[in-house]
């Protein structure tokens, strides 16, 4: 018999009458013949009033009472699903993260899980009960009530369905699914019906108001299918599964996404040396504000230029860590445009199709956009635009790609039964935390603090690719359609572009740096060199060095250790560029080896 596990979320259950509706649903799915453990969170606002009231009370209230109070929310609705399954008719049981022994850190309102006892549930899920488990609690080993983080009731039930081998987990929402971009911006975006865990990670700002992030990286380590679907209708909502079941032959883009609000910080002539970029967002983090994209071209001259976006909200603060850290390194200088706009497309279907970045920027290009900065990953491109046009660069790219397509496409209903992507039990389920302090040590209880604002951070990975050459061409024009060109030619030629990195221009002039397979250097090279106008040089090889993770972007801390640990290796850096999901480098083909044995210590990982 297959386990299902249904997580209701804050508005699913605000009411009575929403409580017996969700009750409803769970009976439905008992009587098709699964086992039903139904993840609620609390109430409409609960959590929030709960906050509210705290802070009423005191301005600093101990963390560990707050998780005692906030841990109430979820009880609430535990028993109170539990009345509504039983006054239907079906056996059902709650039980609070205590009783299914959700063992956590103790890192009061942002623990990890460490382990789950899933014998009482099995039992009870045995007996015929439909089974009810608070969300976003637990307790440490001292059994203090622990809560996981906002959001957190996600992560309860995928860690659930992952350690109870649940063939899905379905979420219950007030979104229908997950759109090819904002529909509330472009009103032809259509629901997708599947995607892949790296790209609803990547997709973070059109994602992360349907789920928490943690729960998707947690999700994909082990394998467990999700299902995000309106609470209010039986239509199929989307399916977050591994890649294999999400890929779709001949689709190359998923969706399209804009960061509106950004700010631009460039940091002009800064010496090309080990250490430099380290010391710049070392203060940067130091000041914890929040960096987006980071951008590094090669050097000229023994100079490069640094450039990086912050939230718009953040760029005055930004500017005064800026001017100290560019002086302090001796650059020549910092400029800023408060007016940018971040537009994204996302798609599996880019690690194999050449072109990609050819349409997008042709699409741009043809909207009359000027593209002021490139940085790319795997599965991602983004682009840097005038704030004035970005809703008209996203409508273009939606276009292009024809996003708006994806219901004269139907993909057939994802079987959880038939697919790859399938739930483990995996036993002790350990979240993984290479971030705190990494080795634990305690101060006062069994840890030590971790570093601010980690608990949404999982460094998953790190990587080195030696297979790559690179291209940069130096003084090409910054206007519409140069960037479209170049591509389209290298698409021409048939190879496969990987990292593109393009800084801002000074007096109307950019870099282009892009890297492609050794083997096709040559290749790319003779295709762009009849247009480039200006100087082109090659390396021949390069190390690409990539740490991969979750919550990379809001953590200024993980470029900077990344830095640091390059820095104190005097292994100097000659290309950045960054996603959602990971921070890429180019250093020398030499120090490729040494760069991923630093990256792996700084990070504890193992090799
Ligand atoms: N009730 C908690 C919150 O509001 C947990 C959750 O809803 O996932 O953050
Ligand atoms: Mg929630």
């Amino acid at each position: 018999m297959s386990l299902l596990v249904q997580k209701f979320g804050g508005t699913s259950v605000a009411d009575s009458n929403k409580i017996l509706a969700a009750a409803r649903r769970a009976i439905q799915a008992h009587q098709r013949g699964n086992q039903v453990l139904v993840v609620v969170s609390a109430r409409g606002h609960t959590t929030d009033e709960l906050i509210a009231l705290a802070k009423e009370i005191t301005d600093k209230p101990p963390a560990r009472e707050m998780d005692m109070l906030l841990s109430t929310g979820e009880q609430v609705s535990v028993a109170l699903m539990a009345m509504a399954i039983e006054s239907l008719g079906v056996p059902a049981i709650s039980f609070t993260g205590a009783q299914i022994g959700l063992v956590t850190d103790s890192y009061y309102t942002k623990a990890r899980i460490k382990n789950i006892s899933s014998d009482r549930m099995a039992q009870a899920l045995a007996d015929g009960k439909i089974v009810i488990v608070a969300g976003f609690q637990g307790v440490d080993e001292n059994y203090n009530i622990t809560t996981l983080g906002r959001g957190g009731s996600d992560t309860t039930a995928v860690a659930l369905a992952a350690v109870l081998g649940a063939g899905a987990c379905e979420i219950y929402t007030d979104v229908d699914g997950v759109y090819t971009t904002d529909p509330r911006i472009v009103p032809e975006a259509g629901k997708i019906a599947r995607i892949s865990y790296d790209e609803m990670l990547e997709l973070a700002s059109l994602g992360a108001g349907v789920m928490h992030s943690r729960s998707i990286e947690f999700a994909k380590k082990y394998g467990v299918p999700i299902h995000v679907r309106s609470s209010f209708s039986d239509a199929p909502g989307t399916w977050i599964v591994g890649e294999d079941d999400a890929r779709r032959l001949g689709v190359a883009v998923t969706g399209a996404a804009l960061a509106k609000d950004e700010a631009r910080i460039t940091i002009l002539g800064v010496p090309d040396r080990p250490g430099v970029v380290h010391s710049i967002f070392h203060k940067i983090a130091k000041a914890n504000l929040v960096v987006d994209m980071i951008v590094q071209n090669v050097a000229t001259a023994g100079e490069a230029e640094v450039s990086f976006t912050v939230a718009k909200g953040d760029l005055a603060e930004t500017l005064v860590a800026a001017e100290a850290a560019a002086k302090s390194v001796g650059a020549r200088g910092v400029t800023h445009d408060a007016g940018v706009s971040k537009v994204s497309v996302i798609g599996l279907g880019m690690r194999t199709h050449t072109g990609v970045a050819t349409a997008m920027f042709r699409a741009i290009a043809d909207a009359g956009i000027n593209i002021q900065m490139i940085t790319t990953s795997e599965i991602k491109i983004s682009v840097l635009v005038e704030r004035g046009a970005a809703v008209a660069a996203l409508r273009a790219v939606h276009k292009e790609f024809r996003l708006e397509e994806v219901h004269a496409f139907p993909q057939a209903e994802f079987k959880p039964e038939t697919s790859t992507t399938r739930a483990m039990t995996l036993v002790p389920l350990v979240e993984v935390d290479t971030n705190g302090n990494g080795n634990g040590n305690g101060n006062g209880g069994n840890h030590g603090p971790r570093e601010q604002g980690m608990e949404d951070l999982v460094v998953a990975g790190v990587e080195l690719d030696e297979t790559q050459g690179r291209i940069t061409l130096f003084d090409v024009p910054d206007r519409p359609g140069y960037s479209a060109r170049i591509f389209a030619a290298i698409a021409e030629a048939g190879v496969f572009v990987d990292m593109i990195v393009q800084n801002v221009s000074e007096d109307g002039k950019t870099n282009l740096s892009f890297t492609v397979p050794r083997e096709a250097v040559a290749r790319a090279e003779a295709a762009v060199r009849p247009i480039a106008g200006g100087q082109v040089a090659i390396e021949p090889s390069l190390a690409k060095l990539s740490v991969v993770g979750v919550g990379m972007r809001t953590h200024t801390g993980v470029a900077t250790r990344m830095f640091g640990a390059l820095a104190e290796r005097t292994i100097n850096i000659n290309l950045i560029n960054t996603s959602e999901i990971r921070v890429n480098v180019g250093t020398g083909i030499d120090t490729g080896q040494a760069a991923l044995d630093c990256l792996r210590q700084a990070f504890d990982l193992k090799g």
